[in-house]
């Protein structure tokens, strides 16, 4: 009745506007790396309010490869934050690197710039920020420090297309911003891909390098590339998509109020949003020490909720052996038994948000009850 994510009703709003583009493709007889991309590319940097966009295959291989373009590898550390999606810390360890798990802040989610500065230590190179569930992270006291450090910062900007930081875009808010347009994002595809904005014009020509064999001449190759782009059919649908990403975020933050408002009083935890943060709400996330009843109760109604993430990184099978896996990240552990992801985004209409409301409360009850 509610679904958590439905994207056929989402894509099926762009149906006609999609077939055109299908259609404007199949016509030009041309599939990779065309008109397409150097447009969608122009239009997102425009949108991000960066100089460059460099389009690749997904989420991914955007962060790995810029942390490749800037050559870090074994023996570097980059800090990341202890509760995000494992992607973030694959993309350190693909390159050989170590990430350095920092806890976040518990009210946002988000890294604690707080508990950063201790975190660096000789051997560190980057700051690896995600701005999680949609909000942007607390970026100028990241930047402060790596200023002091002489290190870059990296956003993940995954969960983020359109957030806003002080008024400024995240992917314009370190030294590079990595998307990733997988079909469940706030901007997605109809299939895999992702992107880097950055204002470096180095890091963008060596990104073009690095996503295509290290070829800027065909059958020419400058450095060891991969084969990591992003396809003429998804930019052109990410072109059509990107004209409505406003208004959906607009949707989804005026979904995101209701619960607030509908939601208050009840013993549920409410996201919190800092007065600089516009929110994108890629997820609405609550958190309660009755998850596992009312998530149960939530099913047997049809409302769909997941959980963003049940196991934190340091706790995967995939990250054994590293030296933060014996390590207690507290604050991670206590979000991963606790938050709960209720539905949000421009499939639900406002009777259906109502009915998540009357329903949690009639299960959670009241605070201090
Ligand atoms: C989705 C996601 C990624 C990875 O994106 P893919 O395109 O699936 O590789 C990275 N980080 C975060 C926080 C994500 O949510």
């Amino acid at each position: 009745m509610v679904p958590f994510l439905d994207l056929q009703s989402i894509n099926e709003h762009f149906r006609a506007s999609l077939q055109t583009a299908f259609d404007r493709v199949l016509d030009s007889g041309w599939v990779m790396l065309g008109r397409e991309l150097e447009q969608f590319e122009r239009e997102f940097a425009d949108y991000c309010g960066v100089k460059h966009c460099i389009g690749v295959g997904n989420g991914l291989d955007a962060m790995r490869l810029v942390l490749t373009a800037w050559g870090i590898g074994p023996g570097d550390e980059v800090i990341v934050p202890s509760n995000t999606y494992i992607a973030t810390f694959l993309a350190v360890t693909a390159v050989g690197a170590l990430p350095v798990p920092v806890e976040p802040n518990e009210e946002t989610f988000n890294i604690d710039p707080a508990l950063v500065e201790r975190a660096v230590t000789d051997r560190t190179r980057v700051i690896l920020p995600v701005h999680l569930y949609g909000q942007t992270a607390d970026i100028d006291p990241l930047r402060d420090i790596a200023d002091r450090y002489g290190l870059k910062v990296l956003e993940d900007c995954a969960q983020a297309h359109g957030a806003r930081y002080y008024g400024r875009y995240a992917g314009a808010l370190g030294d590079a911003g990595c998307f990733s347009f997988y079909p469940g994002k706030n901007l997605g595809a109809l299939g895999d891909g992702g992107a880097v904005t950055t204002n470096n014009d180095l890091l963008a020509d060596q990104l073009r390098l690095w996503r295509n064999y290290g070829s800027r001449v065909k059958y020419h190759h400058e450095i060891p590339g991969v084969n990591s782009r992003l396809d003429e059919l998804q930019a052109a649908f990410l072109r059509i998509k990107l004209l409505e990403l406003d208004s959906q975020n607009i949707r989804r933050s005026q979904i995101a109020s209701r619960y607030q408002q509908g939601l208050a009083g009840s013993s549920l935890i409410l996201p919190t949003a800092p007065a600089w943060a516009d929110h994108v709400w890629h997820l609405y996330v609550v958190r309660t020490d009755q998850r596992e009843r009312l998530q149960r109760a939530l099913t047997e109604r049809g409302i769909g909720t997941l959980i963003h993430y049940p196991v934190p990184p340091h706790r995967q099978p995939a990250l054994r052996g590293y030296p933060f896996s014996n390590e207690k990240f507290q604050i991670a552990e206590r979000l991963a038994d606790s938050v709960l992801s209720l539905p949000i985004g421009p499939h639900l209409t406002d009777e259906q948000v109502d009915l998540v409301i009357e329903s949690c409360r009639a299960v959670v009850g009241m605070a201090g009850d």
